[in-house]
């Protein structure tokens, strides 16, 4: 069996000491040798300038490819146009093509409102300079009109000219196969166009549960409960979330994932302990 490659995603901080705590965790993570990294990006431009600061100090770092995250809603079509060249200027040519959700009290959604949008407008202004990554939902995308719907658009982003999806993550095994089935029956070939797992560590209760309402992904009830018992037990919840985390993982192998790509909320480990034991490393 082959194994799969892996990625890491980071977010950008929010001050100096966080920036220089960040690149001490590229060079931790770096030693594993992943194929990238991606940094988030705040939509309608909230961390335009930290995204650029630390997609910047990691293109200057290693050899190591950069992916930087792009959202289009609410930016003008000039904005995302310079941030391409400035991109391509600095030698990236992978990007995370999202649509993004409006920071609140933000109205209009832009030029470009949907992720297909920007897919077709960084083919149009790079031609295929870029590796597109788009967003895919095994769940379904909290605002999606129907599951037959999300995955039209999916396919559609595929279409336009996304060369691979990295899905939110899950905890539930079989949506992951259930989405990449369905993506095959309706012609995506997911060899040549990988669905690419995104993998959230667990090494806390509250955050995690509020960040899975709010982005529509699902918590088994097995382990919504035992994180409850938990309480502020922080061993307790690293050490089961690890379990939890890794048996998916291994699953996910035997099935045949292409790959997988890291919440790694900016940390060493848990990423780092799971790679490992997964014999992820080369
Ligand atoms: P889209 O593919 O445009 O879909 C958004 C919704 O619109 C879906 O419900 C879809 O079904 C629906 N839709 C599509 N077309 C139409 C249409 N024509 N009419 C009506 N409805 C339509 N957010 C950030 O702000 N910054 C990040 O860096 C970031 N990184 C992410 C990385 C990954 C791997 C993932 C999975 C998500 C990330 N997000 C990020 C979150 C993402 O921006 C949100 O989930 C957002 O709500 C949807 O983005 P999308 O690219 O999936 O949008």
């Amino acid at each position: 069996m082959s194994k799969p490659a892996f990625s890491f995603e980071f977010f950008p901080a929010k001050t100096e000491q966080g920036h220089e705590k960040l690149l001490s965790t590229y060079d931790e993570l770096n030693k594993l040798s992943p194929s990238y990294f991606s940094v988030t990006y705040g939509a309608g431009g909230s961390t335009r300038s930290r995204t650029l600061d630390i997609v910047q100090a990691l293109c200057t770092r290693g050899d190591t490819g950069v992916a930087p995250h792009m959202s289009c809603i609410g930016d003008d079509k000039s904005e995302i146009a310079e941030l391409l060249t400035h991109y391509k200027s600095l030698g990236i040519n992978r990007i995370v093509a999202l649509r993004g959700d409006l920071p609140s009290g933000q109205v209009g959604m832009g030029e470009l409102p949907f992720a297909l949008d920007l897919v077709k407008f960084i083919r149009e202004h790079s031609g295929d300079h870029f590796r597109i990554e788009v967003a895919a939902y095994p769940e379904m995308h909290p605002q999606a009109r129907s599951f037959d719907f999300d995955i039209d658009n999916l396919v559609n982003k595929f279409q336009a000219g996304a060369d691979a999806a990295i899905t939110q993550f899950f905890y539930n095994a079989d949506s992951y196969l259930y989405l990449r089935d369905t993506l095959e029956k309706r012609g995506v070939d997911t060899v040549a166009k990988p669905l690419v797992a995104g993998i959230m560590p667990i090494t806390n209760s509250s955050n995690l549960v509020r960040f899975a309402d709010s982005c529509g992904a699902d918590i088994p009830r097995y382990v919504r409960k035992q994180l409850a018992d938990f309480g502020d037990d922080s061993k307790a919840i690293r050490e089961f979330g690890f379990d939890v985390v890794y048996r998916l993982c291994e699953r996910l192998i035997s099935e045949g994932v292409p790959a997988m790509h890291f919440y790694s909320m900016n940390k060493v480990e848990p990423n780092k302990r799971l790679v490992e034991a997964l014999g992820l490393t080369a």
